[in-house]
């Protein structure tokens, strides 16, 4: 960095350089007209002014990649920019400063998360953004089960010493998954990077992040490996703003050798969260360590998530956890019956739960768990009978329960077209009409009300739904392929 009476207060120098600070806003100004928002945001607001000294203007972007990027890319335009500013001033540079501040953080901050910042840490429940994943549900007392890692972090989860490879039951359904975990957890070379794994609620994407973690541990001791949930990420990102300490935030997220932040989509339409991860994303990047995100959906259906940060998160290894089949199942349940070994569960019993309970591995394993406590209880061995009976309302929400997110999945599937693109708002009669056939078949399979639905698919009003299922009943009675279509998806969704 140039040391000169110019030189900013903020970098160490002395001279109050309001004049210096005033052309730069100016030149900011000058770029914001001249590009797109979405540029002008990802690429020039992050920069900051460094200094201009002996013709030349020195700012600094918080990663390498930005810098390289900006000087590829706009390095002409910025020059430009500057001369009209300051006829001096004849030449740029570009320097990667991390850790700096780039701007006010406070007046970047979506209506969430300014709430947050003004409420204090207790109100986290209240701004959570509807989740389907309910966390709490079935992680059994974590009090007792889940330890501090010793990774060395003040900042990461704790992982739950259950979540290891070793009790990871590999099938069709997850075996890239697994792999790719596998292959993270024993490198310390980054092979692809990020890796993304996404897949539905219960089907292992954080007992894998968790088997990371320990493995990578175990193996490469001094490594920082750091987990957290991208709602941790948020509330410390926060808290860093309330506490005006942002650059230690951003030093120590900076310093981890291994970074997994669980359920992406939980950053959705939190702008400035957004932007600070994408910092810390492309730093880490930058310097080769390693990144694994995982989320409910693959990188271009994650909606309210930046399209920028969008793109970035397919750079590496996508891979996808899909729904289990009966054969993993089984191979759970047999998995978990082998470390109770002093109650007797007849392989019949494990064969009718692995078929009946379908929706997720999460419930497969509350179902057992519950025929065990049960069996304990009474001292008898699990029979059949008494499955049916101990486990009465759970076969029955299974047969019948189906989510709007499924139906979602299901229909876009089965018309070729993109969930996302379903969510949208387009108006294209080939996305227009299957939306309509999803809101139809929400209605009709799941309890949801017409603002709930509504508010599922990308925030509709309510009477958009009602117009749907109306539409859709009419259509049923005089257009022959639509019904056709209907019930082959009523078909899917009750076996
Ligand atoms: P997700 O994060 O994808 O919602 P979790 O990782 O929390 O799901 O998994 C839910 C439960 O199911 C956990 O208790 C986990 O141990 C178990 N589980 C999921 N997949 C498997 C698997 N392939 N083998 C063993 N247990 C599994
Ligand atoms: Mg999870």
């Amino acid at each position: 960095m140039r040391n000169s009476k110019g030189l900013r207060p903020e970098f160490g120098g002395e001279g109050v350089a309001n004049d210096m600070e005033f052309q730069w806003s100016r030149v900011l100004e000058r770029l914001k007209t001249e590009f797109d928002d979405g540029v002008f945001n990802s690429w020039f607001k992050p920069l900051a002014l460094v200094n201009v000294d002996e013709g030349c203007a020195v700012m600094a972007a918080p990663t390498r990649f930005m810098r390289n990027w900006l000087q590829s890319n706009y390095a002409e335009r910025i020059r430009l920019a500057w001369s009209k500013e300051n006829p001096d001033v004849t030449e740029i540079d570009i320097i990667v400063l991390s850790g700096f501040r780039s701007a006010d953080k406070g007046s970047l901050l979506d209506n969430d998360e300014r709430d947050e910042v003004e409420a204090g840490e207790k109100p986290r429940k209240k701004a959570a953004p509807a989740k389907r994943q309910s966390s709490s549900a079935a992680r059994p007392s974590p009090a007792t089960r889940v330890v501090q890692n010793n990774a060395g972090s003040d900042f990461g989860a704790p992982l739950d010493p259950r979540f290891t490879f070793d009790s990871f039951v590999v099938g069709k359904s997850n075996e890239l998954a697994y792999a790719a975990a596998r292959r993270v957890a024993e490198n310390t070379a980054v092979h692809f990077n990020p890796l993304f794994l996404h897949g539905g609620v219960g089907l292992g994407k954080t007992h894998l992040m968790h088997a990371i973690a320990w493995a990578n541990q175990q193996m490469f001791p001094e490594r920082r490996v750091v987990y957290l949930s991208a709602e941790q990420f948020m509330y410390q990102f926060i808290s860093s703003i309330r506490f005006k300490d942002t650059m230690s935030f951003k030093q120590k997220f900076r310093s981890v050798d291994l970074l997994m932040i669980d359920d992406l989509q939980f950053i959705a339409n939190k702008e400035s969260t957004q932007e600070e991860f994408f910092h810390t994303f492309n730093a880490l990047i930058d310097h080769h360590h390693q990144v694994v995100i995982s989320a409910d959906r693959s990188p271009t259906d994650l909606e309210g998530i930046e399209e920028r940060i969008r793109s970035r998160l397919g750079w590496g290894l996508v891979a996808d956890i899909h729904p289990t089949d009966y054969e993993l199942r089984l191979g759970i349940l047999q998995q978990k019956a082998n470390t109770v070994p002093e109650v007797e569960i007849k392989t019949e019993v494990l064969e009718f739960l692995a078929k009946r309970i379908s929706s997720n591995v999460r419930e497969l394993e509350g179902a057992l768990n519950r025929m065990i406590a049960h069996a304990t209880l009474i001292g008898r061995p699990i029979t059949m009978e008494m499955t049916q009976e101990v486990l009465q309302d759970l076969l029955r929400a299974n047969d019948r329960r189906v989510t709007i997110d499924e139906i979602q999945r299901r229909v876009a599937d089965y018309f070729n077209i993109r969930l996302s693109d379903l969510l949208s708002s387009r108006r294209a009669r080939q996305v227009a009409r299957p939306r309509q056939i999803a809101m139809y078949l929400a209605k009709a399979l799941t309890s949801k009300s017409l603002p709930e639905i509504g508010r599922q698919f990308g925030g509709r009003d309510h009477t958009t739904v009602m117009h749907a299922v109306k539409r859709i009943d009419e259509l049923r009675q005089t257009d022959s392929v639509l019904e056709e279509d209907i019930l082959h998806l009523e078909r899917i969704f009750s076996t």
